[in-house]
């Protein structure tokens, strides 16, 4: 028998908090003049939810262990700040293949799963965004030219997309001269700073993430060795957050990056990579999630940004990846 330990998800929800008042103009307080949306465990309830939206005046939510990770919290508390499920959006015909019979299903299930009409989109469709549901029944899954995304959807980590989404509803913005590169934009949590895109950093987003390295792709294939402990290696505890390291694979001018990964550690196939995995920003969009990795032991991508960005994030134990890297002729 398998012990779960029982994981207190205050620190959880405390780093959700923060992450979301870091990158976006909300706050979350612990003076009651001071709430709009007061918080109240439901010990009633053994799973992890909230209500979309300010409904009552004291609000229910409930965090348990199956919760344990700051990115699932966040996705309760982005339900409380009124977004429905990614996978519920109007246009997620376009982009999922969704084989499920509504009507077959339970009005709390049914809630889950149903398109909302009348939302207005800000973000483009994420299958990265943390709002949205893995595919674990084999019910729904990315369309057919998509399909290398299914690891990709039931995240645990905030997409850049899901801070814009609520800084564009909640029309937070900065009144600043700073210039963002890299599709950043002014951080309305602290407007001397930009929210950058994964793999970019600094104050305006012009330069790589840290931790990380830099690499130069060449004709000749090269290896580069990425290692990324996030301790807890008997794999009973995990982070409440990732762990991350970026590389950054420079190549000359209109040359693509050619990469192929290699898996060095145990894989951690587990829906949305949402243990530890890596992803090779390949998007035209690079604000995008891209592919997730974390099944099997090795894949091929292209890339026509330079820099590629590889960003690899751990919750629990060892992994190491190779990345074997070249620019085409
Ligand atoms: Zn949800």
């Amino acid at each position: 028998m398998r012990l779960i330990p029982d994981l207190s998800m205050s620190e959880a929800v405390l780093r959700a908090m923060e992450l979301i008042s870091t990158h976006t103009c909300i706050k979350f307080s612990t003076e009651p003049s001071d709430v709009m949306i007061r918080m109240e465990s439901d010990p009633t309830q053994n799973f992890c939810y909230a209500e979309i939206g300010h409904v009552r005046p004291h609000q229910k939510f409930s965090f348990v262990s199956a919760c344990y990770s700051s990115g699932a919290a966040a996705h309760e508390l982005i339900h409380s700040l009124g977004f429905i499920h990614t996978h519920q959006r109007s246009d997620r015909d376009q982009y999922l293949d969704f084989k499920m019979n509504l009507e077959d299903m339970t009005p709390d299930m049914r809630d889950q799963y149903k398109i909302y009409e009348g939302q207005t989109l800000y973000v483009p469709y994420d299958y990265g965004s943390v709002m949205h549901y893995p595919d674990e029944s084999g019910n729904y899954y990315p369309i057919e030219k998509n399909i290398r995304m299914t690891d990709t959807m039931g995240t645990e980590m905030l997409a850049f997309y899901d801070y814009l989404m609520i800084n564009k509803y909640y029309e937070c913005s900065c009144d600043t001269d700073l210039k963002c590169q890299n599709n950043g934009y002014p951080n309305p949590a602290n407007c001397s700073q930009c929210n950058c895109p994964y793999g970019y950093g600094g104050d305006d987003c012009s330069r790589r993430a840290e931790p990380g390295q830099t690499v130069i792709a060449t004709l000749e294939p090269q290896t580069v060795t990425i290692k990324l402990d996030a301790g807890f290696r008997n794999g009973d505890e995990r982070q409440v957050d990732f762990i991350y390291s970026y590389l950054w694979i420079e190549a000359p001018a209109n040359k693509s990056i050619v990469t192929r990964i290699e898996l060095v550690s145990k894989e951690k196939c587990v829906p949305g990579c949402s243990r530890g995995g890596l992803e090779i920003k390949i998007n035209d969009d690079d604000r995008l999630t891209s592919r997730r990795f974390c099944c099997g032991t090795g894949q091929f991508d292209r890339s026509f940004h330079s820099p590629t960005i590889v960003m690899a994030y751990n919750s629990v134990g060892m992994d190491e990846y190779i990345i074997h890297y070249r620019h085409d002729p």
